[in-house]
């Protein structure tokens, strides 16, 4: 059965990463640095006994505790793409409005692609405007303006399922 993640459960997978700076302990940053005057040196691991004898001191059984740690946080990780894979979300189903933009009723509120001010598409959706992952708010094409309509149709829907259908 799949779980629901806490933020203490993505908080610790996050911090397993292995290009990341953060205590699998207590989840901060483990080193005190000082200011070397072209820049901040770190000086020493303080954050806590367990990140100072594993980071500092590399214990040994320690460092097997983290490998063990990350296989868990790789395990749940895999667990949850599975939980969201399963679940197929509808495509949108696009109308028109009076003046010939698309325009889609759904579960989650109403869809709307209009001209942006730069030429592209803007989505609007419950008083939002959809953002490109680069954080532009219009995109080039129709097509792609309605596929991040449906991208952000499906995360939503999938925000509301706490099991994956693989279980059921
Ligand atoms: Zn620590």
């Amino acid at each position: 059965m799949t779980k629901p993640a806490t933020d203490e459960m993505v908080a610790l997978v996050e911090s397993l990463r292995a290009d990341n700076d953060t205590c699998p302990f207590c989840l901060r940053d483990p080193y005190e640095y000082v200011d070397i005057g072209v820049g901040y040196q770190r000086v020493a691991v303080t954050c806590c006994d367990a990140g100072i004898a594993l980071i500092q001191y590399e214990d040994k059984v320690l460092a097997k505790v983290v490998e063990r740690m990350r296989a868990a946080a790789d395990a749940f990780d895999a667990a949850e793409q599975r939980a969201s894979s399963d679940v197929k979300v509808k495509d949108i189903v696009w109308g028109e409005t009076s003046y010939g933009r698309p325009e889609a009723e759904t579960v989650v509120g109403v869809y709307r692609i209009v001209e942006a001010w730069d030429g592209g598409w803007s989505v609007n959706v419950r008083n939002e405007v959809l953002r490109h992952p680069d954080g532009r708010k219009s995109f080039a094409t129709l097509d792609e303006a309605k596929a991040a309509a449906q991208a952000d149709y499906r995360s939503r829907i999938l925000s509301a399922i706490q099991n994956g259908g693989g279980d059921a």
